[in-house]
């Protein structure tokens, strides 16, 4: 019998945690694989559980966070004055 979407996305937490028996694991990738909504669903949820597991956020390598500021300053000076 076939699995609607939501019973998929319920097991989706035990299959992101790797704790899951591997022929149900084959069943949701199969699932996945031809189920955008799933798809989308389980990028969102591996985001999160990366996110949350790191406990911190992304943050930017400080040459181009320096780089980022720079580039953002000269367009401000550019927009708002520094007339020379
Ligand atoms: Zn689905």
């Amino acid at each position: 019998m076939a699995k609607n979407c939501l019973e998929y996305i319920n097991e989706l937490n035990d299959y992101l945690d790797g704790e899951i028996d591997s022929s149900l694991c084959a069943e949701i990738e199969a699932h996945i694989g031809e189920c955008n909504n799933c798809r989308i669903m389980v990028d969102t949820m591996r985001q999160t559980v990366k996110l949350c597991r790191e406990g911190k956020e992304e943050k930017l390598p400080e040459s181009l966070e320096k780089k980022l500021n720079n580039l953002l300053k000269a367009r401000w000076d550019k927009k708002f004055g520094k007339k020379s």
